[in-house]
């Protein structure tokens, strides 16, 4: 970490332009500074352990031979094996990676799970990829970075653009070479060691994070208009669970588009709409919402569920939410956080909000290891417990501290990497 990164977050900044692996460690620079870590261990825990970069050649269908790269970057490993997803999206590079792979350290420590932080990724196009374009391409990339996976050293999962098919994928050319391991990978289909509730987990825990919120400002949350930004595995679980609760789900938008209807929109239509089209493409019900319009909506719930670096300065201007629900991973750049900070609106960080799916795949790596699998229910009610404990815990920080709920999370998170550091002696 940087002088100025760490001026800049003295200063309780509007820093100029950073990359997202910058953007990240200055809210962690925030942290350093109430924890006074000592400046020997400020670096460690700002920079990444081990950073792949891997060529994967792909034969496409045409019979030409076309270059991805391929990505696996281990921030922290200190309180277990590294642990994060795989994105496949056409924006993904090294730093991109590497800011992920660093909120995931944060993450897993605040709900208390015994793992560090990873990510990984492969710069391509899947929307315009055959599935056996996608096979060849996820298990090259798999053998290019095999010797950084294991069990107990590192453990992928699916993020953007993944799922349980390409999880599937990954475990069976580990399995090939290592044998049968079906907890080198998390979100895996059911047949395959898969945890019950896994697919929905990160969507149910935005659920239970928004329904404290809601709770804490007496808002009931039958009353309580939401917007959702992202239709893919976290927001459609999330918008479900929200409506079934009694919550008013007015605008939900993807890569195509969105919807709007102040009367709220019909979420389980929408939700099967997209089970069998892919995406919210050409789906009816509401007034149609372009681009970053969203985010404009009357509601009082926000929720980013796409990707990150979507809540911009001019973007945070336009949100008329009481509060910000973080579901997609680094959403907010920090100037927007500040502005946001400012018009009084609050904002549930990520490394809080979305880490139900962390711990869903910590369910689902003790189920492979001990070979003993659980019911949907005893999934739910862990979940449950696991989200409401660290929703109070980083809550309890909010109120001590007088500060915002992303600087408390943090704080709770670098608190328990911090300890574990001197604890191991390194
Ligand atoms: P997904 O691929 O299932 O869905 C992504 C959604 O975002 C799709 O609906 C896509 O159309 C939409 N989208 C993409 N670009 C957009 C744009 N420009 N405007 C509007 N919508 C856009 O991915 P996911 O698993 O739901 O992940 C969404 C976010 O949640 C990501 O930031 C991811 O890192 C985070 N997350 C996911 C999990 C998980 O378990 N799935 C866990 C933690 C965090």
């Amino acid at each position: 970490m940087t002088k100025t990164m760490i001026a800049d977050s003295k200063a309780g900044g509007k820093p100029a332009h950073r990359s997202a692996f910058e953007e990240v460690n200055f809210h962690l620079g925030r942290a350093f500074e109430i924890l006074d870590i000592p400046e020997e261990y400020r670096h460690q825990l700002g920079s990444c352990y081990r950073e792949l970069k891997v060529q994967v050649m792909v034969r496409m269908d045409n019979g030409k031979l076309k270059e991805f790269f391929g990505y696996r970057v281990q921030h922290n490993g200190v309180r277990g094996p590294y642990k994060g997803g795989i994105r496949f999206h056409p924006s993904v590079d090294l730093d991109e990676v590497r800011a992920l792979a660093s909120l995931m350290t944060w993450k897993t420590a605040i709900v208390n799970i015994p793992f560090g932080g990873a990510k990984g990724g492969i710069n391509c196009d899947p929307l315009t990829m055959s599935e056996n374009e996608l096979q060849r391409m996820t298990r090259t990339y798999t053998r290019r970075i095999d010797m950084a996976l294991g069990p107990y050293r590192d453990i992928p999962a699916p993020d953007v653009n993944t799922n349980s098919k390409i999880m599937a994928w990954m475990m069976d050319e580990y399995s090939r070479k290592h044998g049968f391991t079906p907890a080198v990978v998390t979100g895996k289909p059911i047949p395959l060691g898969g945890s019950q509730g896994r697919e929905e987990a990160t969507g149910l825990g935005v659920f239970f994070v928004t329904r404290n919120i809601a709770k804490e400002l007496t808002i009931p949350l039958n009353k309580t208009r939401i917007a959702i930004q992202g239709f893919g595995n976290l927001g459609s679980y999330a918008a479900k669970y929200l409506h079934e609760a009694g919550a008013k789900v007015v605008a939900v938008s993807d890569v195509y588009g969105g919807l709007y209807d102040k009367n709220g929109l019909d979420i389980p239509a929408l939700f099967d709409y997209t089970r069998k089209n892919r995406s919210l493409k050409g789906a009816t019900g509401g007034d149609a919402l372009k681009g970053d319009e969203i985010f404009g909506v009357d509601c009082d719930i926000m929720i980013p569920a796409a990707l990150n670096g979507v809540i911009t300065v001019p973007v945070a201007r336009t949100i008329k939410a009481k509060v910000v629900v973080e579901g997609a991973n680094n959403p907010t750049h920090p100037e927007a956080d500040a502005l946001l900070r400012e018009r009084g609106i609050i904002v549930l960080p990520d490394i809080l909000v979305n880490a139900g799916g962390v711990t869903a795949s910590y369910f689902e790596w003790t189920q492979n290891l001990t070979q003993f699998y659980w019911e949907f229910d005893d999934v739910r009610q862990k979940l449950e417990k696991i989200m409401d404990r660290s929703y109070y815990e980083v809550g309890a920080i909010v109120k001590e501290k007088k500060v915002e709920w992303r600087l408390a999370a943090f704080i709770l998170g670098v608190q328990r990497v911090y300890e574990a550091t001197r604890l191991r002696g390194l």
